[in-house]
């Protein structure tokens, strides 16, 4: 043990962001040894209250720095890495992050890693190889059919195979073992080979028009230095084809790309265009790999191997070495933001990013966002527009019919009806658009007007039938039997209102005996198996319906869809959040955008009970950009954001009268601060007050000089955090997207 009271001694110590809820990082101190391997961005096991916790190291203190006598250091349990998993430009990214969105540092470089790192599982840049030993062990592997299967795969390669490899071809490292107890088979380490293919393409680009022509030029005038792009493009405008010419360039010059998506699962299309264009190494990141395949293509993008990086929103923190683009497609999408914990948005990340590497960013969508068109006007963002669909196909029309006059049957209008059927007589097809899934969203009694509500929401209940009758709360979870009878008046006649997916599918179904409904939703894509099924058929020409929510709505490519109905839009028009009528715009137009990608030209057709909306009548008599601009003078005239810069302050607890108290005090504080110079609203109870039985209210700051509200801030949330009481839940969303 070093002598801490002496001030001569040399005392080795490191600064350790370590995973908790605290805003501070923590000094350890370590052997002299380990202080010389030490490194920022690598890991280190230290004890941490009674837990023993993964944290990065992010500061070398220097030996003869005065020594703060205020708590005793502690030594680290084990320095995990020789080499920084991290390096400097995403360490600083990720600490500009944790500053921005005043989150704890801890939890947010845990964001940028795979969980087996999380974990303090070894990082191996050694490949486990397994190799056969005994190549006539048949006859002792009779009774084990998964043994058998390995060992025939072994013996295929006989100077060893990955043991990813091996998993990748289905055999477990389990049967390894045990082929490897039995003498069968040998594990042996060895190198990598970690550097990237040569890059090279495998399929011819597109010939571009005039318009995809200009934005490729345009984007790669801009190599080498920071400057962001917004790529607005017509659905089918062939935005995709652009970010392919552009990338082509990156990528001969050795430098990797980064494509960002909204959910990879629901675009494979997007996801096989790149690898049919490139012969190259692409590192898959998203959430639908297991922890071992998660750690391979981080591995792959880290250390540069592999060329193209393709992920969704938290792939923006992947350490990537010769990064040159980042591409982020349907831009305008939510999911790029983080709803809960570390509330990060992508897009802004991705900006900060592409200005820290000095590299082009694009920002590509058909219905950019309303905050895009603003950098747009401010001149911090360039944009290029793509005003044509691609190839023959056309923009399709949209109609809107009046529900308050139409004539109906099963909720949908008779003129739309006879539409469908014109389409499906010609073997085109027909997508059917309702953003609710289940059955109804109400069930009443016909007798005295009592309602099925979830006992700890405010809200009512969903009612379903598959895959059994019941009730179900979307908002918590809770799921109740249906009642067959009134628990008010004991009435027998319940009846639903509304529809949902479920209802407008037994609809369909009657109505269009002879053709199939494919319901695509959260429910049915396990019944029905999975999207790459329903894909397969929907691209095999048949006649058939498709019906479902928003996952239908995004960027898929539907050839043979020529019609699309949208049978109830009201809601995200009555919607009192100020962003209500942008995301009704966006969804309009990108499920309109489905339509008539093929050959023959398609319809839209909207069901509302508000005709004369203004939001309709731009959408149909002009378009979303025109739209657009008209938001964007609203929000400037009504200083909203983008114009005012954003906090939420989300409160939760068991008393509603709790939450304001508190919130209201420290609003006190806050406006007591002379140059605060920011509004604030509330506290107010939330759109939904009672959620998951828990009370909610909220409290938003508004400003115009961003620095200035984050530097008040600061002090005041972490102040607050400290003083709330244990049973109250409190977050902090900077730039919030929704204020539900
Ligand atoms: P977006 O992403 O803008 O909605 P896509 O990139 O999916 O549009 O392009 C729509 C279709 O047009 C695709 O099938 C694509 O192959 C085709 N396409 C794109 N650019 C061209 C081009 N220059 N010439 C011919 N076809 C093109
Ligand atoms: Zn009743
Ligand atoms: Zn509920």
């Amino acid at each position: 043990m070093p002598d801490l009271t002496s001030a001569s001694a040399p005392v080795f110590r490191i600064r350790v962001a370590v995973p908790v809820y605290l805003y501070d990082c923590f000094d350890y101190m370590l052997s002299e040894q380990d202080y010389q391997k030490a490194q920022p961005g690598a890991r280190v096991l230290v004890s941490f209250g009674r837990q023993n916790l993964t944290g990065i190291v992010t500061e070398k203190i220097a030996p003869d720095a005065p020594l703060s006598s205020e708590f005793k250091l502690k030594y680290i349990t084990e320095l995990l890495d020789d080499e920084p998993l991290l390096d400097t430009q995403t360490l600083n990214l990720l600490t500009w992050s944790a500053q921005y969105y005043q989150f704890p540092i801890g939890e947010v470089m845990h964001t940028a890693l795979p969980a087996l790192l999380r974990q303090g599982k070894p990082y191996n840049l050694l490949a486990r190889m397994w190799k056969l030993l005994d190549e006539h062990a048949d006859a002792r592997l009779k009774r084990s059919e998964r043994q058998q299967e390995a060992y025939k795969i072994l013996k295929l390669h006989p100077s060893g195979t990955a043991e990813n490899i091996l998993n990748l071809a289905g055999v477990e490292t389990a049967t390894l073992k045990a082929l490897e107890k039995k003498g069968i088979c040998e594990c042996v380490l060895e190198a990598q080979n970690f550097s990237p293919q040569a890059v090279s393409l495998a399929q011819m680009p597109l010939t571009a028009n005039e318009d995809q022509k200009k934005a490729v030029q345009g984007i790669l005038k801009a190599q080498k230095k920071y400057q962001a792009f917004l790529l607005d493009g017509l659905t089918g405008s062939g935005k995709t084809e652009v970010y392919l010419q552009v990338m082509q360039e990156v990528l001969k010059q050795g430098k990797q790309v980064l494509v960002l998506v909204p959910e990879i699962g629901l675009t494979p299309q997007t996801i096989s265009r790149f690898q049919s264009r490139f012969h190259c190494d692409i590192a898959m990141l998203h959430s639908g790999l297991n922890d071992s395949r998660r750690l391979q293509a981080w591995q792959a993008a880290q250390t540069g191997k592999a060329s193209i990086i393709l992920g969704t929103r938290s792939a923006i923190f992947t350490p990537l070495p010769r990064l040159g683009l980042i591409v982020l497609d349907e831009e305008h999408d939510l999911s790029f933001k983080q709803q809960e914990g570390f509330r990060y948005h992508a897009r802004d990340v991705a900006l900060y990013r592409a200005h820290l590497q000095n590299c082009p960013v694009i920002l590509g969508s058909a219905t950019p966002s309303i905050d895009s068109y603003a950098l747009v006007d401010q001149g911090k963002m360039t944009v290029l527009e793509l005003n044509q669909r691609a190839g023959s196909a056309q923009m399709p029309k949209i109609h809107i019919l009046d529900l308050k006059i139409a004539q109906k049957e099963h909720g949908i209008s008779k003129i739309l009806l006879a539409e469908m059927k014109k389409r499906l007589d010609k073997k085109e097809q027909v997508l059917v658009f309702l953003n609710r899934r289940g059955y109804a969203p109400v069930l009443i009694c016909e007798s005295c007007a009592w309602q099925a509500r979830c006992p700890h929401c405010d809200a009512n209940f969903t009612v379903h039938y598959q895959p059994y009758s019941h009730l179900h709360c979307h908002h918590c979870g809770t799921i109740h039997r249906l009642p067959d009878h009134c628990p008010a008046c004991q009435h027998t006649e319940l009846k639903s209102i509304g529809m949902g997916t479920a209802k407008v599918e037994e609809s369909l179904n009657s109505l269009f005996p002879d053709h199939e409904v494919i319901r695509v939703d959260r429910d049915s894509t396990s019944r029905v198996g999975s999207w790459q099924k329903i894909y397969d058929k929907i691209h095999k020409s048949e006649p058939v319906i498709l019906l479902g929510t928003q996952m239908l709505a995004k960027g898929h490519h539907f050839p043979y869809v020529t019609l699309v109905a949208v049978l109830d839009i009201d809601a995200g028009l009555l919607s009192v959040d100020f962003r209500a009528p942008e995301r009704t715009a966006q969804l309009i137009v990108q499920v309109s955008g489905r339509a008539g990608r093929g050959e023959h030209k398609g319809d839209v057709y909207l069901q509302t009970l508000r005709p004369d909306h203004p939001l309709l009548l731009t959408l149909v008599n002009e378009n979303y950009r025109a739209f657009a601009q008209q938001t964007l003078t609203e929000r400037k005239n009504a200083l909203l954001p983008p114009y005012r810069y954003t906090a939420l302050i989300r409160c939760e607890s068991s008393s509603q009268q709790q939450n304001q108290d508190f919130l209201q005090e420290h609003a006190g504080l806050l406006r007591q601060r002379s140059d605060l110079n920011a509004d604030i609203w509330g506290p107010i109870p939330a759109p939904m007050e009672r959620k998951a039985g828990r009370w909610q209210a909220h409290m938003v700051l508004l400003s115009q000089d961003r620095a200035r509200l984050h530097y008040h801030m600061r002090s005041w949330w972490q102040n607050m955090l400290h003083q709330k009481p244990s049973t109250m839940k409190l977050t902090l969303d900077i730039d919030p997207q929704e204020l539900s």
